[in-house]
Parts: structure tokens; sequence; C-alpha cells
């Protein structure tokens, strides 16, 4: 048995517009991630199984490794047919916004959602919400908004209508926020509702070797590269990778190339911090990546030094300058910080 996460005065608000609707948009947050396609596709599906017309929105495109999920070939991108997207968001009897907690997370799409005269819902695991929606599902103690998605679906009581499909993604959404269960993934019931997915059909050990193990060539050699350029900085059990938008022509660098690289460097022992500072291919910035483990508060440093946020042990944020710019912030920071980082707990 599941824990009732949601207060039932909320499903019992989403019931009814639910009921009411026949036009829902789902949209979710820029570059999109695992979880913000995972549990789009998530409630798609099973919004699909009751006849309802659904749209899933995302402000540009997301990686190859999600290709392969079912319903990925639906997906509008909004940077592409914007006008058909505009139509659609504004026409809608219900938008549902998945996994962000703020419009500046949908970028050029915050205008057409703030506008919309549809109700709206947030389903959200990011702390701080902001308030937009009329219904506010957020639950930053849940490792992933796709398995919010599953509670959801569970708590109007249409588990029974989870299809093998819905049940991939919402999976894969669950396996991607938590790093395959690595983090964020000690709460007994995430493994109830995997038991529960399972039941549906899924084969979680496919969707593994699809999300992580369809790498190109020239990733792992610039994964090997990067990782060679690293710097590490003991007195503060830190460390820094970074990536050039010369160095990523010279790797034929695709998006989604890098994912997961800033992780890499927490498997060196007594390192708890790290930042990878990427230079954005499509707009004049850098884009920060900080994760970490244990209680440093990356979302805090994110905040304060670069513009942006996230959780405690995975944040990011944006930086107008140049690399060694960056790089003197981020130095900075570490001063700033080095007591939390160094310190037992
Ligand atoms: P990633 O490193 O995977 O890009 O982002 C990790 C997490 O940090 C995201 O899930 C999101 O919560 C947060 N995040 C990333 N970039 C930004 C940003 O520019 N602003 C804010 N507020 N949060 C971000
Ligand atoms: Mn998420």
């Amino acid at each position: 048995m599941l824990t009732k996460v949601i207060e039932q005065a909320k499903i019992d608000h989403f019931t009814k517009w639910f009921e009411r609707a026949d036009k829902i948009v789902i949209v979710s947050h820029v570059s999109p991630d695992g979880d913000a396609i995972g549990s789009s596709l998530g409630l798609y599906h099973f919004l699909n199984s009751q006849e309802k017309t659904v749209n899933v929105i995302v402000p540009n495109a997301f990686p190859d490794f999600l290709r392969w999920m079912p319903g990925s070939k639906d997906i509008l991108l909004y940077d592409r047919y914007k006008d058909f997207a505009d139509k659609l968001i504004a026409e809608a009897d219900v938008i549902c916004c998945l996994d962000f907690n703020a419009l500046k997370r949908i970028d050029d799409m915050a205008d057409a959602v703030a506008a919309a005269p549809a109700r709206k819902i947030m389903i959200d695991h990011h702390l701080y919400p902001e308030e937009f929606c009329k219904i506010v599902m957020s639950y930053p103690k849940i490792s992933s908004t796709s398995e919010l998605i599953f509670r959801l679906i569970c708590r109007m009581g249409y588990f029974s209508d989870i299809t093998k499909e819905g049940a991939e993604c919402i999976y894969t959404g669950m396996m991607t926020d938590t790093g395959g269960f690595t983090y964020n993934s000690n709460n007994r019931e995430i493994y109830f509702i995997i038991s529960e997915l399972l039941s549906k059909g899924i084969d979680k050990d496919d969707i593994y070797r699809k999300v992580y193990n369809t790498y190109s060539e020239s990733r792992l050699r610039l994964m090997g590269y990067v990782l060679s350029n690293m710097t590490v900085y003991p007195d503060c059990n830190s460390a820094l990778i970074t990536l050039t938008k010369a160095e990523q022509s010279k790797f034929n660098y695709i998006k989604g190339d890098s994912e997961g690289f800033v992780n890499i460097p927490l498997s060196i022992k007594n390192v708890c911090f790290s930042c990878f500072l990427r230079e954005d291919t499509e707009k004049p910035m850098i884009k920060i990546s900080l994760r970490s483990v244990g209680t440093f508060p990356c979302n805090q440093l994110a905040a304060e030094f670069f513009n942006g946020g996230g959780h405690l042990n995975a944040s990011g944020g944006e930086f107008f300058g140049t690399m060694e710019e960056a790089k003197a912030v981020f130095e900075k920071a570490l001063e700033k910080y080095k007591p939390l980082l160094t310190s037992k707990s």
C-alpha cells in the first residue's frame, strides 16, 4: 500500500476538471530530461486511454536516448512548431505543468501558458513552487514527477487503465531522476511502485540498457577527454569538469552527449561536490550543472552564484561570460562554501 502523498482535496479537484475536460495539454521544462518526458508521456498515455484529446509540448528537443519511449514521436517541440503549439495552448481546457516550478523554466512557452484561459495544474517535485497554477501538487520529498503521475492516476482510481507503454514511461522517469536508483531512492514505496509497474509487463533491464547503454563512440571518447582535463580541489572535496564549444565540435557533439558527465567526479573518494561547465550551443552562455552527495546544498550555491536553483543534490544555473570567468566564479564559490564542504556530516 502507498501513503497518500497527494491531499484528497486536490485529487477531487483535479478529478472534476478531468471529467469535464476534452482538450488537455501537457507541458514540461526546457531541455527535457528523462523525468520531464517520462512523466509527460506517462500522463499522456493515461489521458489518451480516457478518450481525451491530449498533446505534449516541450520547449525544445530532448536527448536521443529518450526517443525509443512510446509516444515520443507525438511530442511537439515549441521551438519548431510555435504557431501550432500556441493554438493548442490557447484552446486547451486544462494545462498540466509537469516537472517544473516556475514559468521561466519553460522558456519561450511561458507567455502562451501564462495567457491561456485553461485551468492549470502543477505536478512537480522542485522546491518553492511559483503561483501560476490553480492546483499545485508539489512534493519535493518525492524523487520524481513520474512517481507523482503514478500516484495521481492510482488515487483517481485508474490503476487498471495504466498500459504497458504508460508504465514504461513512468518507470523511465523514476529511474533517470534517481540515477538508476542510486540517489534519492531510499523510500521503500518506490519499490512497491516498481513492482506494480512490472505487473504491467515492463522490462526494466531493457529500459536501463536503452537509456544508459546506447551512446555513440564519440560520446565515450568525449567523456575520456573531459575527464582527463578535470580539476580536483582536494581541500574542498570538490571537482570541476568543463566543455567549450570548440571541444564540442572536435568530438562531433550532439545534444545529450554530455548527459550524466557531472556525476562521474563523485565516484572519486572524498569528492562530495561536482561541477560541470558547458558552453551552450544555442545561447551565448555557460550552462552550469551541480551535483553533491550528502548534505551539501548545490541549490543554494547555484542560486547565489549562478542565478539558478534546483534540488539539494542536483541543481543548475546559467552564466553569461567566458569559460575562464565562469571557472573563477566557481572557485570563488568554493572558497565561500569551504566550511560546509569540509565539515564531516
Ligand atoms: P541538470 O544539471 O540536469 O541540467 O539540472 C539538474 C537540476 O537542476 C534540474 O532538475 C533543475 O531542477 C535544476 N536546474 C538546472 N538548470 C537550472 C536553471 O537554470 N535554473 C534553475 N532554477 N534550476 C535549474
Ligand atoms: Mn524531475
